[in-house]
C-alpha cells in the first residue's frame, strides 16, 4: 500500500529531501525535511543524523574530561 500526500492526495513518485533547521531549547539544530515531489508539501522533518553523531562526540569528550578530573 502506497502512501498519499495529505495535501494533494497524489502518491509521490519520489520524496525530496532538503536541509533545514529546528530550534530546540533555543539552540539551532540541523534537520532534514521531506517534501512531496508533486506539490512540495512538507511530509516529515527529522534531525540530521550527522548532528546526533556530533552531539554524541561532544558528550563523550565532556564525560571523559570530567572522569579525568577525579
Ligand atoms: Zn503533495
Amino acid at each position: 500500500m502506497k502512501g498519499t500526500c495529505p495535501r494533494c492526495e497524489e502518491q509521490p513518485k519520489s520524496v525530496q529531501a532538503e536541509t533545514t533547521h529546528v530550534i530546540v531549547g533555543g539552540r539551532e539544530r540541523k534537520a532534514i525535511q521531506f517534501l512531496c515531489s508533486s506539490c512540495q508539501a512538507i511530509l516529515s522533518v527529522q534531525f540530521d543524523p550527522r548532528e546526533r553523531d556530533i552531539d554524541l562526540s561532544e558528550r563523550l569528550v565532556r564525560d571523559l574530561r570530567s572522569q579525568l578530573r577525579r
